[in-house]
């Protein structure tokens, strides 16, 4: 076994008792959840943990791969230096991941460090993580602003590295949902924040990793989230696995939305290769001129219900039930 599971866990610096000073309390669930997603990667031992950040080093057109020995960061930019935490880098398996992507001329590798030390997006999860486990070698990657298959399939080239170095890796997706849940929040209301959310706790809780291909990015956009495009490189490194999902929590408190789900990974199953499903769908619409495309990005029109897209989310969506 390669991949042996994942989380999906928010970034919210205040639930680190230093940020939060007291405010923490209001996350409450959300702090026993973490600890609970944290126990669970401990208990399955990883050599390696992969954590997928969207506020490491982050391109529009290319996946950064942190490179180096090791890493340490703080809070020091949310007002508590004292609180950091630091891991040693799984070179061998960046090494990997770069040979792998370079020979297919895939946009992933260790190119263009601007920030060594370790981003928030990495640090909220290792703070919870290394009170349970210390026993693994860390690798980080940032998203990029390529579509959502391209991150699918970053997400298997975490996997293949991991198959061919016989690591059992574990994957944390960092990433908060909908920033824009209420007015009196960071960034306001939009209808499509708490829609997002709704959608995305149903998707991820179930381990329907198809429909994340069926999101549009306008709607993505208008929702403010910062992780679907994390949550789809976990669902492509666990692509052709049968996933045992759990939703542990959600809530939003201060108008950003909090989800965590854990995934173990439980054998293969080949009615789970999303991408595929999703390509054959998608070149289908596209000879039916049905609109399926914008044709600059290669992105998907609106999944909702009424969209030109409904038949192939439907036959993602059948896919993953399938497993279940
Ligand atoms: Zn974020």
């Amino acid at each position: 076994m390669a991949v042996i599971g994942g989380i999906m866990v928010p970034h919210p610096p205040l639930i680190v008792p230093e940020v939060g000073r007291g405010q923490e309390i209001l996350i409450k669930d959300t702090i026993k959840a973490y600890q609970e997603a944290a126990g669970m990667a401990a208990e399955l031992k990883p050599d390696t943990i992969v954590v997928i950040s969207p506020h490491a080093v982050m391109y529009a057109d290319y996946f950064h791969v942190s490179p180096g020995k090791k890493a340490r960061g703080d809070f020091g930019q949310f007002m508590a230096p004292q609180a950091g935490e630091e891991a040693v880098y799984d070179e061998a398996f960046v090494r990997e991941l770069d040979r792998l992507c370079g020979e297919d001329d895939f946009p992933m590798g260790t190119e263009g460090e601007r920030e060594k030390e370790l981003d928030h997006g990495t640090l909220v999860p290792l703070h919870f993580i290394h009170q349970h486990y210390r026993d693994y070698k860390l690798v980080r990657i940032g998203g990029s602003g390529l579509s959502f298959a391209h991150h699918y399939r970053a997400g298997r080239y975490i996997a293949i590295a991991a198959e061919n170095l016989g690591r059992r890796v574990f994957i944390v997706a960092s990433g908060d949902l909908s920033h824009k849940l209420r007015g009196d929040g960071p960034y306001g209301y939009s209808v499509q924040g708490p829609e997002y959310d709704e959608r995305i706790m149903d998707v991820m809780g179930k381990a329907e990793f198809g429909e994340l291909l069926a999101f549009s990015e306008s709607f993505c956009e208008k929702a403010g989230e910062c992780g679907h495009r994390g949550f789809t490189m976990m669902a492509g490194a666990m692509d052709g696995k049968a996933v045992m999902p759990r939703r542990l929590t959600y809530e939003g408190p201060f108008g950003v939305g909090y989800g965590i789900c854990t995934f173990r990974v439980t054998g293969d199953d080949d009615g789970r290769r999303f991408l595929e499903t999703y390509e054959s769908c998608r070149k289908k619409c596209f000879r039916q001129g049905r609109g399926f495309l914008y044709p600059s990005t290669g992105a998907a029109l609106c999944g909702g219900a009424s969209g030109p897209y409904r038949r192939c989310a439907g036959m993602l969506r059948r896919k993953s039930y399938r497993t279940r």
